[in-house]
């Protein structure tokens, strides 16, 4: 049997961080990790593409709050005690420095996530935390007898005072929690990208229309932004936005339903009025080869060709059905979606411990005390972005401080 002061399950981007913060704010307590792999920070390693998009350049926790479709209330308060600018600063402090992108995504200036791994490893060894691998936790008892919390992997038994659950969206870890008392939000999967199968779009991957404005039909779900033509459909923010919002709905329509795009943000009569002065000015051109409304080419000429007319028609032959047709393709366009992609950037799990049963003033549990969560295995996630890193700092942080505290010094 070994005894630990706090034992963290879970190596990854939640577990170190709490790890090192804890024995930083009480450097008397004797800490592990248990990871079940043979090695920790598997998902930081992959993170970003391998750059690891650490944090998001939003400091005022109000707004920070509006990317978590789950989580955004819960979330505030514990914003005002740590978030973008403190993470910024906290590994700053241990020799990383982060940088900004235009988009608001920050990354270590390395381009790498090993940098962040390398820094975890580095402050957890100066720590003497002990982080022991291939122990996957089976069981968790809790002896009230001693307060104390028995920890079973396969081979070696645990206890501790102080235990914090930091094991991300596994579902076997989710059932033994259920039998601690908690409850668990189904998990379903959030941040992907749109399965479509459509003419339109068959021979344009890799096209970006800028700024678009997408609606699920039959359901209250729209979002903005960018978006990229794949191979197997469409992708980037403004697709990303809506798996993260309407996982749950879009789990249940076994992710078979319809989009409607408006390509250029504009409503039909003002469309339609655009392109019948450019059939007036410039009536000899074809229209092909006249994008309009800074689409790319490659997109309005597919639009064009999806609006009934070829690729030889001129603007001084468009019929009236035709302009309406154009217009309805740049402002209405109606997609099938039949299925999901994962978005290899970034993904996460909706669903986990439902958010009433935690104090999310110390990220403690409200059933069972000296229990603690951080990260993916509450019921949070966050649009693409930096947002779900953001929070599993925000709460390892929060509750290694309340672990440290309750602990004597
Ligand atoms: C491909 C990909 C890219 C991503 N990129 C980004 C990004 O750039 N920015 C961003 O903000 N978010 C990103 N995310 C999301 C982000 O990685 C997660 O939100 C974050 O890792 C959650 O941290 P966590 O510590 O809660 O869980 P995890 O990082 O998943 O760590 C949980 C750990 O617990 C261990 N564990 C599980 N069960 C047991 C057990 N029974 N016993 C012992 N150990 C156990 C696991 O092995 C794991 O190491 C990405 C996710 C993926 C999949």
């Amino acid at each position: 049997m070994k005894h630990y002061d706090v034992i963290i399950i879970g190596g990854g981007a939640a577990g170190f961080f709490a790890a090192i913060n804890c024995v930083e704010q009480n450097p008397n307590l004797n800490i592990c990790i248990l990871e079940k792999n043979k090695e920790g920070l598997q998902k930081v390693k992959i993170s970003g593409g391998g750059r690891c998009n650490v944090t998001h350049a939003e400091f005022i926790p109000q707004e920070l709050v509006h990317n978590y479709p789950r989580g955004e209330k819960e979330l505030l308060g514990p914003f005002h005690q740590f978030m973008t600018g403190d993470t910024i600063e906290w590994f700053d402090k241990r020799g990383v420095a982060l940088k900004i992108e235009e988009d608001g995504r920050m990354f270590p200036v390395t381009d790498s996530s090993q940098t962040i791994i390398d820094c975890f490893l580095n402050e957890a060894q100066k720590l003497q935390i002990d982080v022991l691998y291939s122990q996957n936790v089976q069981d968790i008892e809790i002896l009230e007898a001693q307060e104390v919390f028995q920890i079973k992997t396969k081979d070696t038994n645990f206890q501790c005072e102080k235990l914090l659950v930091a094991t991300g969206s596994s579902v076997k870890f989710w059932k033994l929690i259920s039998q601690l008392g908690h409850t668990i939000v189904q998990p379903v999967p959030s941040l992907f990208t749109f399965n479509i199968n459509d003419k339109r779009i068959k021979n344009i991957p890799g096209v970006v229309a800028q700024d678009v404005e997408v609606n699920i039909l039959k359901t209250d779900l729209s979002s903005q932004g960018p978006l990229l033509i794949t191979h197997w459909g469409m992708s980037a923010p403004a697709i990303l936005k809506l798996s993260a919002y309407g996982a749950v709905e879009l789990a249940k329509m076994d992710y078979k339903f319809q989009i409607e795009i408006n390509f250029i943000k504009q409503d039909f009569e003002s469309c339609l009025d655009h392109l019948k002065a450019i059939k007036h000015d410039f009536g000899k051109k074809l229209v092909y080869k006249l994008p309009q409304f800074e689409l790319p080419k490659r997109l309005w000429q597919q639009l064009v060709l999806a609006s009934g007319m070829t690729q030889d028609t001129r603007w001084a032959d468009v019929n009236k059905q035709e302009l309406d047709s154009l217009t309805e393709q740049l402002t209405q366009a109606v997609f099938d979606v039949n299925g999901k992609s994962t978005f290899k950037d970034e993904f996460v799990t909706a669903g986990g411990i439902d958010l009433k049963e935690v104090n999310f003033k110390t990220f403690e549990s409200k059933r069972v005390p000296n229990l603690y969560f951080a990260g993916e295995v509450l019921n949070i996630d966050a649009i693409t972005g930096g947002f779900n890193f953001q929070n599993a700092w925000t709460g390892a942080f929060i509750a290694a401080k309340t672990i440290a505290k309750k602990s004597p010094l």
